[in-house]
């Protein structure tokens, strides 16, 4: 597979070239000609798998191919994106694979004055990349219309959501035209951004890179079946082992995050919740006390727990299963870095079930339950088919590039 048979045009193709790169990675040779067959799209990728390039080399291809404004240029392309540092390097990935084409692209966010890029739009842009509460302070002050988007991107779609910008992405979007072409990234396909992504997207095509793990084999994974209403205790149970020195939690939700430490700590146990509604330096400290050991308990949600790197932690502890299967990987995978031992154990209770089946399903082997524990499931569900939230690529034979794409 190269950018060439993707039908990448010469002057990308040669831009492409001076950047280093030989070969399109997974995700670009899926999702590119799913965009330059001007097809919705629903990404599921994190940062690190070539996601950029993946959208922005052929949003450039397309509207290269477009007459240019007689005047001034109008904004014919939108990114939207959670931070600054996001949106700069999404702004010199276009400019480093749009190099030798005639479009042009500037970047806004928050945190500086609006002034230069103010004069940025002015001067005229095809290409604007955005974070969401600058770019409504710029509209509503009437220096930018959306009237000429033909392409939307919304870039790292739930950590809008963990940042709370979720409201002002759905303003933006009633200020798109109807008519458009929409691509949605998200690392994590939670229900609030499956549903999201339904009100954006029209009959998108999906495409899923599915993070590889060799720790995983290394990891020791155990199941408790547990009703969701004794998590707590059978919580506060395992952390009598006095062998769980430290150990990071996984919750679904900040607000469940916020609950499990509120009770650890009136157990008497240290605990600090990390996650999306607490500031940087907030999260900072709390990171920093459960390194040095401090904090016995660090509970976090997905999103918050991405940049967590600690040594020797030896155990994970997922309080609630994610309804994606990948989550689970990268949850366990905090543990057992650098071949050191680590366990993971998963509170599952009888709706989380189906979420199991297709974890064990991914990981291809199953994982051992623990069934002589205080506070066994009582409330017997049978284990049904989990309602797939998003195709992955892996089983969806029906996906047609997934052969081309191997
Ligand atoms: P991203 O996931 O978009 O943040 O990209 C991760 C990194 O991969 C960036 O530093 C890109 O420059 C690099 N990259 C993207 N696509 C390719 C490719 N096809 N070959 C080599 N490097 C790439």
């Amino acid at each position: 597979m190269s950018f060439k048979s993707l039908e990448v045009i010469e002057p990308i193709l040669q831009a492409l070239e001076d950047e280093g790169y030989s070969n399109p990675t997974p995700i670009q040779s899926q999702a590119i000609p799913i965009v330059l067959q001007k097809k919705d799209l629903l990404a599921c990728a994190q940062t690190g798998t070539g996601k950029t390039a993946a959208f922005a080399i052929p949003i450039l291809q397309l509207l290269a191919a477009k007459p240019k404004d007689p005047k001034r240029r109008k904004v014919k392309c939108l990114v939207l994106t959670p931070t600054r540092e996001l949106a700069i390097q999404i702004g010199e990935s276009f400019a480093a694979y749009g190099k030798n084409v005639d479009l042009l692209h500037t970047v806004i966010f928050g945190g500086v004055g609006q002034n230069p890029q103010v004069n940025a739009i002015r001067n005229g842009v095809d290409i604007l990349v955005a974070t969401p509460g600058r770019l409504l302070d710029i509209i509503q002050q009437g220096f930018l219309s959306l009237h000429n988007v033909e392409l939307f991107v919304l870039d790292e779609a739930d950590r809008m959501l963990d940042m709370g910008f979720i409201h002002d992405v759905k303003r933006l979007l009633t200020l798109l035209p109807e008519q458009k072409q929409s691509l949605f990234f998200s690392a994590t396909m939670p229900n609030e951004i499956v549903k999201l992504a339904n009100t954006i997207l029209k009959n998108p095509s999906k495409v899923a890179v599915t993070p590889v793990s060799s720790t995983v084999e290394i990891i020791q994974q155990f199941i408790y079946f547990v009703d969701k209403g004794n998590k707590q205790k059978l919580l506060l149970e395992l952390l009598k082992n006095e062998a769980i020195k430290t150990v990071l939690v996984f919750t679904r939700t900040k607000h469940g995050a916020d609950k499990v430490v509120k009770v650890l700590v009136a157990n008497g146990i240290t605990a600090e919740a990390i996650h999306g509604n607490k500031a940087q330096n907030a999260r900072q400290r709390a990171l920093t006390n459960f390194k040095n050991q401090t904090t016995r308990v660090l509970v976090a949600t997905d999103i918050a727990a991405r940049g967590i790197d600690v040594d020797e932690l030896a155990y994970v502890i997922n309080y609630e299963m994610s309804n994606i299967p990948e989550t689970y990987v990268h949850r366990i995978g905090r543990t057992g870095r650098a071949g050191a031992a680590g366990t993971a154990y998963s509170f599952c209770d009888a709706e989380e079930k189906a979420y199991l089946k297709d974890v064990e399903k991914l990981i291809a082997k199953k994982i051992p339950v623990i069934d002589n524990h205080p506070f066994p499931l009582v409330d017997h569900h049978p284990v049904k088919e989990a309602k797939p939230t998003f195709e992955k690529r892996k089983f969806n034979p029906k996906f047609k590039n997934q052969k081309k794409a191997k």
